[in-house]
């Protein structure tokens, strides 16, 4: 039986299942790190083409089923954990000895697909890039572009440390059981440096979830709200908006992640004084 609280849909499709491999263009030389192998249709075809496949699976149950699948390929190592509270660092450290080229391929589990996604970036990690199934929706959010209705604070967060390409569709019927929502598959590759440079990331970030707060709102409006004292430095924010050649009368989702980051530098000095 299907545990529906740990996001379990199997891909069933092969072609499916390859054209996902395809795009994360793996060499013999691949170290690929999966998340949620469940019955490992997936794990089979990235262990046909990387050197070694490390797979998280946080249910016990899928274990047995996963050694017998996977027992022709030596190169994979199954981990029962939850990827959310591993140490995925020391498991590249300890598994990818020698290895350069790090992949993160998975079909994931549609409970947790943003923590992961923020998690596999912000660790730090040294990734090529991650190629994963996930929620339609979600894929565009993560690629939307500056004016367009998806466009949010997930966007930045990702576009910050990549370049995001929703490269394929994938309508629910290829999936046992079928799930709710229609699903495609996103690449994001890792910029060598993060798209922009900021004096203060947690700041920047600070700054942009204030910005998107209430979407309907102007800029000027959702940092005097959302910005910790936003209310007393209303005048110094409008000030600033200026400065930066910003109408404080625009909204948070029509600016590029470079205003953002020249606002929130220009912030940062006036609140770090304040
Ligand atoms: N890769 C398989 C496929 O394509 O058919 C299964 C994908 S299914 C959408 C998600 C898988 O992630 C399930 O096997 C589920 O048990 C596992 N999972 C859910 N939460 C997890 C977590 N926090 N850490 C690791 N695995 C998790």
């Amino acid at each position: 039986s299907f545990k529906k609280s740990l996001g379990q849909n199997f891909l069933i499709d092969t072609n499916i299942l390859r054209r996902i491999v395809d795009f994360a263009e793996l060499s013999a030389e691949t170290g690929v790190i999966e998340v949620g192998p469940g019955i490992g249709a997936l794990t089979e075809q990235l262990a046909r083409r990387a050197k070694k496949v490390v797979a998280f699976e946080i249910d016990q149950r899928l274990l047995p089923i996963l050694a017998e699948t996977l027992s022709p390929y030596p190169n994979v190592r199954i981990i029962h954990q939850d990827v959310l509270k591993a140490d995925v660092r020391k498991v590249i450290d300890e598994e990818f000895a020698g290895i350069k080229d790090i992949m993160v391929v998975a079909n994931l589990p549609y409970y947790v697909t943003t923590p992961i996604v923020m998690k596999l970036l912000t660790d730090n990690l040294p990734l090529r890039g991650i190629v994963v199934m996930l929620q339609k929706e979600v894929a565009e959010r993560m690629a939307a572009k500056p004016g367009t209705k998806d466009y949010g604070s997930l966007s930045i967060a990702v576009q910050y440390y990549t370049k995001a390409e929703t490269v394929m569709t994938v309508p629910r019927t290829v999936f046992v059981p079928q799930p709710n929502v229609d699903s495609a598959v996103i690449r994001l590759t890792k910029l060598h440096q993060p798209a922009v440079f900021v004096e203060n990331e947690a700041f920047f970030f600070e700054v942009v979830r204030a910005s998107f707060g209430q979407r309907r709102k102007t800029i000027l409006n959702n940092l005097t709200s959302n910005l910790p004292n936003g209310k007393m430095f209303k005048e110094t924010i409008e000030q600033v908006l200026h400065e930066a050649n910003i109408d404080p009368r625009r909204r948070g989702e029509t600016l590029t992640i470079a205003e953002f980051a020249d606002l929130s530098d220009r912030l940062f000095h006036v609140f770090q004084k304040s």
